[in-house]
């Protein structure tokens, strides 16, 4: 029998070609896939609350037949209303949704409906607005009622009962011809449930004892494959031949010196730390972590300058141009003639014209250029190194591991430094890095001065729009933000133009006033940046483009507008652009958040500028699963699991998976590890277990 990755979906009752397509965009393509396919939440409908015991104010399951259902406008807001009623043997319950007017096609009289929502009273009558909804027939009373029932993420065309369906036949008949990945004597040891099981429970679980232990199992497999893979790269790593730079005392201390501030004692034991890697014939890879602020950038200076004056190149990654352009310009102050002699640092992003940026590439493989500074653009296949020894990647969290391999692939084995201004707590920091080295930055430069941060509504934006136009009179520069998300870029780019236009006549017409926006044409951007930089631009309309790195001291005023639309971290990066000199700082947060996630956000923004105390806050808040977005921290690979919520078992499949490498690094005889492996992680780990 073909194994279940490789059996299509195709293969399962109820699974046509139609059907198939829908689960592709799913992601879900082979029958192994949809077992791993899990549910976004559970629904506990094994009590349904008869609609006459229905307690305003709560979250209920409540079921009945469809009585009566209708559509109009609503009389007070002219949103168009359909409305069901509901009805079981002695109470009846209103359901309303807005604008969704097609649902009059969906329900019919008679028809038999779950709903789950918050009760209401309104006019005296009990009503639920916007229950989530579904008509049970009689084949599937099982999958969808009496019981804990799975939710599932969708896609159009395929539906929750349908899915339970199609989930509930792949159980039945593969859960158990999933070979067990994990060791015999892993499981016992730690008490695992066999996989066929745990797949089954996470899916339909008996109760919430069962799906836990389902979910540790299924956590554990992760985090084990995960680690394993972990130590085999860093184990090939140690053997890879890369630069031994020579890197004197007398080097370091003048490096030290050549700034017109005192590096701070962590910067410069992050700095120590880098010296000694990069003295090592091993390549470095290393994490440098510090909150906004905490002044990575000069500590990435070190390593290029190292590179450089051992007659090597090197380069320097960010995820904007404005960053880049702005990493450049910093350079160049510092060292283009500084205390290392000349240093030829060049500027390379997707702005620069054809021809210059072939010149610039002839340069770079010629040698003639020591430092390369750019965006992804450095990851061109036209960009050739002559020489490179160190790569360091700005806010590395905005690129895929992927990225950082491609960029260290053009030297032979560079020495690497990845910066992010993420907090992790320590310990899970190194076991998610285990093939990195971490230095942390704990303390901020002295003297900056402290930033307050308050909360006023929508209604009272005038007001401090006013209180703005007098900061900006005392010479102070601020920024105002505005939220763009993707799936409302134009209305929310339309926002911040509008606005724009508005402070530009009205409010602050007395001041010279930017925008950016990651929509403007190429180099206007950055020619704004610039002027604000030089303070001919006092106060910056400006969207999320400024999240990262952007630094301007005397900027020290920030409004954020609908600022319970930003995620905590995205808040605390932007946040971290002010309060950058000795002078105080003022945040001002604009809102009238809708739900209590989005009050519970700015409550924990205006409490703290601790950025580990917020990444805590923010798990909390946001609840398993949601912490790591894709992309972050190159475990984007996980399936399952939040590893904040569940260090425990991350600890124990790291304890487990050094032990397994330990006794049997090429997994010998552990073939089905290693294959698993092979295929889950498969840009991770190409070469270590080659063959
Ligand atoms: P981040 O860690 O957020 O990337 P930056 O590297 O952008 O922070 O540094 C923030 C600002 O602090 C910059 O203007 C930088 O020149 C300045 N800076 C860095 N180190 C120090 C220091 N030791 N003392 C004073 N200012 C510093
Ligand atoms: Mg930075």
């Amino acid at each position: 029998m073909p194994a279940l990755d490789e059996t299509s979906v195709q293969f399962l009752k109820g699974v046509g070609p139609a059907r198939k397509k829908l689960f592709g965009n799913l992601g879900v393509h082979s029958i192994e896939d949809l077992l791993y396919f899990f549910p976004r939440r559970y629904e506990d409908r094994r009590k349904i609350t008869p609609i006459s015991a229905l307690k305003p104010g709560e979250m209920q399951v409540a079921a009945g037949f469809v009585s009566a259902k209708g559509g109009r406008r609503s009389f007070f807001n002219r949103k168009h209303l359909f409305e069901i009623i509901l009805e079981d043997d002695d109470a009846k319950v209103f359901c309303t949704w807005f604008n969704q007017p097609y649902l009059a096609n969906y329900f019919h009289p008679g028809d038999k409906v779950v709903v789950y929502g918050r009760v209401e009273v309104f006019n005296s009558k009990i009503q639920i607005v916007s229950p989530e909804y579904e008509i049970i027939t009689d084949g599937d009373e099982t999958l969808s009622t009496g019981r804990i029932v799975p939710v599932y993420p969708l896609t159009k065309g395929i539906g929750q009962r349908y899915l339970r369906k199609v989930m509930w036949y792949a159980l039945e008949h593969y859960a158990g011809d999933l070979a067990d990945v994990i060791p015999a004597a892993v499981r016992e040891r730690q008490a695992l449930w066999p996989v066929g099981k745990s797949l089954r429970q996470v899916h339909f679980p008996d109760d919430e004892k069962a799906q836990e232990s389902a979910d540790h199992r299924l956590c554990f497999d992760e985090f084990f494959l995960f680690q394993v893979s972990v130590i085999l790269r860093r184990l090939s790593f140690l053997k890879k031949r890369g630069f031994a730079h020579f890197i004197p005392k007398e080097f370091h201390e003048r490096f030290l010196r050549a700034f017109p501030f005192c590096l701070t004692a962590a910067q410069g034991r992050a700095i120590a730390e880098i010296a000694q890697d990069m003295q090592k014939k091993t390549p470095m890879l290393r994490l440098l972590q510090g909150d906004v602020g905490s002044g990575k950038t000069v500590v990435s200076f070190f390593g290029c300058l190292a590179a450089v004056t051992n007659g090597h190149q090197a380069a320097l990654m960010c995820p904007t141009e404005i960053l880049a352009e702005q990493h450049f310009v910093t350079f160049t102050q510092y060292f283009s003639e500084g205390p290392f002699g000349e240093v030829r640092v060049a500027l390379l992003n997707s702005a620069l014209k054809k021809k210059d940026k072939e010149a610039l590439y002839a340069r770079i493989k010629a040698g003639e250029v020591d430092v390369v500074i750019g965006t992804h653009a450095l990851l061109e296949e036209g960009v050739e190194f002559r020489d490179l020894s160190f790569v360091a990647v700005d806010e590395q969290h905005k690129f895929g591991v992927k990225q950082r391999a491609l960029l260290s692939s053009k030297g032979e084995n560079p020495d690497v430094l990845v910066m992010t201004a993420t907090p992790i707590p320590r310990t899970l920091c190194l076991t998610l890095y285990g093939d990195l080295d971490v230095s942390v930055i704990d303390e901020k430069p002295e003297g900056r001065g402290a930033i307050k941060t308050y909360h006023f509504t929508g209604a009272q934006a005038e007001g401090v729009y006013k209180r703005v136009a007098e900061w900006l009179k005392k010479g102070t520069q601020a920024y105002i933000v505005y939220p763009v998300i993707e799936e409302n870029e134009k209305a929310d780019l339309k926002a911040a133009t509008d606005m724009y236009e508005r402070f530009r006549k009205d409010d602050l017409k007395d001041f010279q006033v930017g925008l950016v926006h990651g929509r403007l044409p190429k180099g206007q951007a950055r020619e704004v940046m610039e002027r604000f930089k030089r303070h001919e631009i006092d106060v910056l309309v400006t969207t999320t483009v400024l999240e990262v790195g952007i630094d301007v001291p005397n900027a020290n005023v920030m409004v954020i507008e609908n600022a319970d639309r930003f995620g905590l971290a995205q808040l605390h990066q932007l946040r971290g652009r002010i309060g950058r000199s000795e002078k105080s700082a003022v945040c001002i947060l604009l809102g009238d958040p809708a739900s209590d996630e989005g009050r519970r956000r700015l409550e924990a923004i205006i409490q703290t500028t601790n950025g580990f105390t917020i990444a805590q806050n923010d798990l909390e808040i946001r609840g398993p699963g949601q912490y790591f977005g894709r992309h972050q921290h190159g475990i984007n690979e996980l399936r399952v699991v939040n590893p904040l919520t569940q260090i425990d078992v991350l600890e124990a499949a790291r304890k487990e998976a050094v032990e397994l490498v330990k006794a049997d690094p090429a997994l010998k005889a552990h073939s089905l590890v290693r294959g698993t492996i092979r295929k889950r992680y498969p840009e991770y780990l190409k070469r270590v277990l080659a063959g």
